[in-house]
C-alpha cells in the first residue's frame, strides 16, 4: 500500500523548508512537522549573507555556487508567496586597524574601498571595503510564509515529534503511529536539535549559542548591514540588529548579561551614535566539526538528514536541500564534501 506521504519533513526552519520546497516542485506528496521552537536557530538568525568574515578576511566557503542557487531560490519564494523577504545589496565591512586592511587589500578590488562610510554615524580610521555579493532575508517572515502555505495546501502539522519514540522504519518507509501517518522517508531538519536524534549518531555536532539585540538607533541612515567583529543589520526606520555572539560551551537558548554586554561594547568601537536597546534573543547554531553543511541518508532504514547549517543557514540552505532531494528522488549522489557517512 502507498505511505500517506512520500515524505515526512521534521523541522521547517531553513533546511526543512527548502527540502520541503524542492519535494513539492517535483510534485511529491510532503508533510512538514514542525513544534513551534520559539528558539530555533532560523527564528532568531538576522539572514545575513556574507561574501567575507573574521580578522584574515577569508571568503565563504563555496560561496559564488550557493549564493546564485540562493538568490533563484529566494526570488522564486517571493513570486511564490508574495511576500518580499529578500534584499540582494551590498554590505559594508570595516577595518579594526591597519593589519586588517592590508590583507584585505591582497584579496579585494581597489574600487569597493571606503565607500560611503559617513564620519557621522562610524569611527573607522582604516576604513573599509563593500562586500558583495552580499545579501539579506527576513527569516522569521521567510518562514511564516511557507508555513501559512503549507497549510493551505494540508501540507503542514504543529507536532513534535519524538525521534526515539515515534519513528518505526518498516521495509517499505517509516511509521509514526502517535501521528497516525505512514511515509516512504522521513528527512530530520531539526537544527540543534538534531543533536539528541538516535538515528544519526556520525554527526559531530559542535554546537555555538549565539545572541543578538534589537536596537534603536535615532538618527542613523546605514542601508548596509554594517560588519567590524559585531554587525549591525537595518531593520526598517531606526530598528537596527546588532550581533552575534559565539559560545559553544553554553547550549541553552536564554539572554545573558555577559551577552548584552559583549554586543554593546563592540559596537561602542565603531558606532558613534547612542542607542536603546529594546530586544535581545539567543538561540542555537546547528555546527558541526567539519564547519560545515552535512546530509545523507540512514544506512538501513528510510531515514534521512539535512544539517550543520552552521551560522549560514541563508546561503547553505538552498543548495543542500536540493541537493538532498535530488539524491532521494532521482538516486543524484552527494558531495563528498558535505556527504554523512554513517556505517549503522
Ligand atoms: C544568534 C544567531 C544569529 C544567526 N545569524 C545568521 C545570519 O545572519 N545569517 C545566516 O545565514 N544564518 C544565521 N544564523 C544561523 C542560522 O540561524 C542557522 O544556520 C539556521 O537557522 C539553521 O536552520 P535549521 O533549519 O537547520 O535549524 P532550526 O532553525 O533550528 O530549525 C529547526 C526546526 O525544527 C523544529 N524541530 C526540531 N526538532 C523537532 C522535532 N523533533 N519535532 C518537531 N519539530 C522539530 C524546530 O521547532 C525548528 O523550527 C544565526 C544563528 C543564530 C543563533
Amino acid at each position: 500500500m502507498a505511505p500517506d506521504f512520500e515524505f515526512v519533513v521534521v523541522g521547517q526552519g531553513l533546511a526543512g523548508t527548502a527540502v520541503a520546497w524542492q519535494l513539492r516542485r517535483r510534485g511529491r506528496r510532503v508533510l512538514v512537522l514542525d513544534r513551534g521552537d520559539p528558539h530555533a536557530a532560523s527564528r532568531v538568525a538576522a539572514g545575513l549573507i556574507t561574501p567575507y568574515t573574521g580578522r584574515r578576511v577569508a571568503r565563504t566557503w563555496n560561496l559564488d555556487h550557493c549564493f546564485n542557487i540562493a538568490v533563484g531560490y529566494y526570488r522564486s519564494s517571493q513570486a511564490e508567496t508574495g511576500a518580499t523577504v529578500f534584499h540582494h545589496a551590498p554590505a559594508l565591512r570595516l577595518f579594526a586597524g591597519a593589519a586588517e586592511r592590508d590583507v584585505a587589500r591582497g584579496k579585494i578590488d581597489a574600487t569597493r574601498f571606503d565607500r560611503g562610510i559617513d564620519p557621522a554615524w562610524f569611527a573607522a580610521p582604516h576604513g573599509g571595503f563593500d562586500l558583495t555579493p552580499a545579501a539579506r532575508l527576513d527569516v522569521p517572515r521567510f518562514l511564516d510564509a511557507y508555513r501559512a502555505l503549507f497549510q493551505e495546501h494540508h501540507a503542514y502539522r504543529a507536532f513534535d515529534l519524538d525521534p526515539a519514540a515515534d519513528v518505526e522504519p518498516t521495509d517499505a518507509g517509516v511509521r509514526l503511529p502517535r501521528l497516525g501517518v505512514t511515509a516512504g522517508w522521513v528527512v530530520f531538519c531539526e537544527g540543534a536539535a538534531g543533536a539528541g536524534n538516535p538515528w544519526f549518531p556520525a554527526v559531530p555536532y559542535n554546537l555555538a549559542k549565539g545572541e543578538i539585540l534589537t536596537l534603536r538607533v535615532p538618527g542613523l541612515g546605514e542601508p548596509r548591514p554594517v560588519h567590524r567583529g559585531v554587525w549591525l543589520a537595518p531593520q526598517g526606520g531606526d530598528v537596527f540588529l546588532a550581533g552575534s555572539t559565539y559560545d559553544r560551551d553554553d547550549h541553552t537558548p536564554t539572554p545573558t548579561a555577559a551577552g548584552r554586554a559583549a554586543i554593546e561594547a563592540g559596537l561602542r568601537e565603531f558606532s558613534k551614535l547612542p542607542f536603546e536597546v529594546i530586544g535581545h534573543r539567543a538561540g542555537v547554531r546547528p555546527v558541526l566539526t567539519t564547519t560545515r553543511p552535512m546530509l545523507g541518508v540512514h544506512p538501513r532504514h528510510r531515514l534521512a538528514v539535512l544539517t550543520g547549517l552552521g551560522s549560514k543557514g541563508a546561503l547553505y540552505a538552498p543548495t543542500y536541500g536540493a541537493m538532498l532531494v535530488d539524491h532521494l528522488t532521482d538516486g543524484r549522489p552527494i558531495d563528498a564534501a558535505v556527504r554523512l557517512v554513517q556505517s549503522q
